[in-house]
């Protein structure tokens, strides 16, 4: 295990010689302007220690990811009853894809899917006094680190242009499965998307994914079986209509984000996170994804 630095440093030398990078998000004016040379990857293992190479420790839009820290939020506020507003279906489909809200009941496939997503926001609202404080404060809990933000730039960005999500949420509205003003979720939604983190941080944040549900200090935000289902959920539901291609070759449960960051873990073992702003054709960090299938197929540590 303690040549995960030199795996690591390995992957990145590799990365740097592959010619298609991807392309930058720009459906998110915000986002067109990140620097699509970044490539950043980090490593905390079990015991807590850290391994990182290039740009990992500087801050980048999660987006997406952000929607595992909702759904473990309101998760542990709702327990099971929470299923009764959001399925746990994959969907294969895009994202942003409105098909998937099932018509008759206005449920959404998944949690991850941005209609899913938004009823999970809906929950939060309901159940925190000072929604967007508290949520910051849960997720600044989990990693024991204050620097974490939301990018209020970010958050700006999307909400001028944002029109699918939008139109998500009205539609959410109209079959009664948003309970709070429509305005708020959406406002809620972009600034959990808007968050900024390293992938560093990421791994901190999602440790307590990888163990079962307590942080490094021990505090549990999950118990072991909430745990379960979170990833399970990542890895059938974490990756849009790439979630098979990741589980084919990489084989962890993880997220990914539009601003390019991927986070996954491999249960009592390790998380790690890869952070390249230029997308695959299915909106997935293309170095990342190609980073990781190295990462376990060099390592042999895969859930398979
Ligand atoms: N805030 C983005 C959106 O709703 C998140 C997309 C993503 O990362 O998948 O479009």
């Amino acid at each position: 295990m303690n040549n995960f630095q030199n795996i690591l440093e390995h992957i990145a030398r590799d990365i740097e010689l592959v010619k298609d990078r991807g392309t930058v998000a720009s459906y998110i004016p915000e986002l067109a302007h990140v620097d699509k040379n970044k490539f950043g990857m980090h490593l905390i293992d079990a015991q807590g220690n850290h391994y990182g190479t290039g740009d990992s420790e500087e801050g980048f839009s999660i987006q997406s990811i952000s929607k595992v820290l909702s759904l473990s939020q309101a998760f542990a506020i709702m327990g099971d009853k929470l299923w009764e507003r959001v399925d746990v279906e994959p969907s294969g489909d895009p994202f942003n894809h409105l098909s998937l809200l099932e018509l008759e009941h206005g449920i959404p496939r998944n949690p991850l899917i941005n209609a899913g997503a938004l009823v999970i926001a809906d929950v939060l609202i309901s159940h925190l006094e000072n929604p967007k404080a508290d949520f910051l404060a849960y997720v600044r809990k989990m990693a024991n680190d204050e620097n974490i933000n939301y990018d209020m730039d970010v958050a700006a960005s999307e909400s001028k242009t944002g029109y699918t999500n939008y139109a998500a949420a009205n539609l959410l509205k109209s079959y009664g499965n948003i309970k709070n003003d429509v305005d708020d979720v959406l406002d809620f939604y972009f600034h959990q998307c808007s968050l900024k983190m390293s992938c560093r941080q990421l791994t901190e944040v999602f440790y307590i994914f990888m163990n079962r549900g307590k942080c490094r200090r021990g505090n549990a935000f999950l118990n072991i079986n909430q745990v379960k289902r979170v990833n399970a959920i990542m890895l059938t539901c974490g990756f849009y209509d790439e979630a098979g291609e990741f589980a084919f070759e990489v084989g962890l449960p993880g997220k990914s984000g539009v601003g390019g960051g991927i986070v996954a873990l491999l249960p009592n073992q390790f998380c790690i996170a890869t952070w390249s702003p230029g997308l695959n054709v299915k909106g997935n960090s293309k170095l990342g994804m190609i980073a990781l299938e190295q990462f376990t197929t060099q390592t042999g540590l895969s859930i398979f």
